[in-house]
């Protein structure tokens, strides 16, 4: 075999388009395209919890396949391997005679760990940036000096006129030599049979660019929500509410370039306004957190977060009643509608709306008082689009060690439900036992007399604490261990 062979590692960037290396690689001559199932990734957390549960494992089950389909229809393949990319990549290098190893850089500190370990093997490493909107070596600052208020870093970069570069396109044509591709992924190979479709999903997420890229076809163009989207990004019912991208984003079946050279388009050819602006506003939040996570490593997935808050916080795996509290919210069950409703949806279809986000990590942390790491660990398992930065960097904020900066804030789930599901659809939709309360009376459950109850057909937890009496209990501990560092 030609010692020009180069090797391409795909990794959560599944997508045959706006790939540099895979570009590079191209390029430069033949190349075998890698993909290793890293069972550490997989295995259980330190915190004992399993970190992929069927849903997730489904999309990326469908995501590599589909890549697997690209490549192949340029000429190459997905040659896939189970194993530590430190060692499966070096070890396949010598098998076939390559020297380079092309690949995009990843923000976590795991994933920095892999590229660490095959930077002391004999590779030459050709490593790109291609998982945020902004390349990092475009930013106005070393990364070093990233503004910890994310509105300064979207100041700057927007005051600087920091652009997104060009999307790239395909390679033409793969020159690969004739290699075992290996088995493909498979949900029995995590445990799991194909999870059941649940007929209340309001949409049918299918992991891979082409579907990624159909979803951003009919969100913009066909269903034309883009107009709106500042005015319904808040909805949980609606399958069009918001985006739902972040899926593909998540897992690269999407680039970002690519989503916000769309909205561009849109722009020149259709509307610009407030909503087309705000869609890049948030792929900005999805940078800034990747780029906190290059900055601060570590420390984002560690209990007392950016900012080393120590808080008297409670863990499920130490203390039986708040294990019995976190079961309770894992399974949809703490007696608060709102809360119940999105972690079933959750359970359900691995997706819950950011509104839907927001409450249930303020629920979990700042009303149970419990460990925001376990929050983090139950979403990053059923999560399609689970992506460490965005995660860690989204419960650390919420739990009030990150990013945010003002004031003690807890989200009040009833003025929640009232502002986001005024006649209570979203409710009755994922929880079959208050179909029988009309409007807004199905967010509080816990007001009915047991008369009415029967009368209803109500059976329904109580609420697991007093909404107010628990934030203030919480934001007392939170404020002894701010007044302590
Ligand atoms: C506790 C918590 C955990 C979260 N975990 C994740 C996660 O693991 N993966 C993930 O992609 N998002 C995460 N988010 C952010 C956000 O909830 C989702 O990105 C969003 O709900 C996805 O729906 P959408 O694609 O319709 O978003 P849209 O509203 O259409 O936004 C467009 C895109 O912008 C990005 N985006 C939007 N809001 C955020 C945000 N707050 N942070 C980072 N990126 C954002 C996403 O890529 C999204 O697809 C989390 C938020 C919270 C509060």
């Amino acid at each position: 075999m030609s010692t020009s062979v180069s090797l391409v590692w795909f990794r959560n960037d599944l997508r045959t388009h706006d790939h540099e290396p895979l570009l590079r690689a191209a390029k430069a001559g033949p190349l075998v395209a890698v993909y290793c199932l890293d069972p550490r990734v997989y295995a259980r957390s330190s915190l004992g919890m399993s970190r992929i549960a069927p849903q997730r494992a489904r999309f990326l089950v469908e995501s590599v396949a589909a890549l697997r389909a690209e490549l192949r229809a340029l000429g190459g393949d997905l040659i896939v391997r189970r194993g530590a990319p430190e060692e499966i990549l070096p070890a396949l290098a010598a098998e076939i005679g390559a020297r380079a190893l092309y690949f995009h850089r990843e923000a976590g500190t795991e994933e920095r760990a892999v590229e660490d370990a095959l930077a002391r093997t004999p590779l030459a490493l050709h490593a790109f940036d291609g998982a945020s909107l902004l390349h990092p070596d475009d930013l106005p600052f070393e990364m070093h000096d990233l503004p910890d208020l994310f509105t300064r870093f979207r100041t700057w970069v927007e005051k600087q006129s920091v652009r997104p570069r060009d999307v790239l396109p395909a390679p033409d044509r793969l020159r690969t030599p004739v290699f075992d591709p290996g088995e493909l992924p498979t949900l029995e190979e995590f445990g799991f049979t194909p999870p059941t479709h649940d007929p209340r999903a309001t949409l049918v997420f299918v992991g891979g660019s082409t579907a990624g890229r159909a979803r951003l076809q009919h969100y913009i163009w066909d269903a034309d929500r883009l107009r709106t989207y500042k005015e319904t990004r808040n909805g949980m019912l609606g399958p069009d509410d918001s985006s739902r991208l972040s899926p593909w984003l998540a897992l690269g079946c999407l680039s970002p370039r690519e989503v916000c050279a769309e909205v561009q388009r849109y722009e020149r050819e259709r509307v610009r306004n407030d909503s087309t602006y705000w869609l890049f506003f948030e792929l900005l939040w999805r940078d800034y957190f990747h780029f906190v996570s290059a900055k601060y490593g570590a420390k984002l997935f560690r209990v007392g977060g950016l900012r080393d808050l120590r808080l008297p916080w409670r863990r499920p795996d130490r203390d039986a009643a708040a294990r019995r509290d976190f079961d309770a919210w894992c399974e949809g069950c703490t007696g608060f509608p709102l809360v119940d409703a999105n972690m079933r949806e959750l359970r359900a279809t691995g997706f819950m709306s950011n509104r839907g986000r927001q409450n249930v990590a303020s629920f979990l942390t700042k009303n149970l008082g419990i460990d925001w790491r376990f929050g983090a660990a139950w979403f990053e398992a059923q999560l399609i689009d689970y992506d460490a930065a965005s995660n860690y960097g989204n419960w650390c904020y919420t739990a009030g060690v990150g990013n945010d900066t003002r004031a003690y804030r807890f989200f009040n789930i009833y003025k929640q439900s009232e502002d986001y599901d005024p006649h209570g659809d979203y409710v009755r939709h994922w929880l079959p036992e208050l179909r029988g309360l009309r409007g807004a009376r199905a967010h509080r459950p816990d007001l009915l007399t047991l008369e009415e109850c029967r009368r209803d057909g109500v059976a329904y937890p109580e609420p697991l604490v007093d909404l107010f009496e628990s934030a203030r209990a919480n934001e007392a501990a939170y404020r002894r261990a701010a007044e302590l560092r």
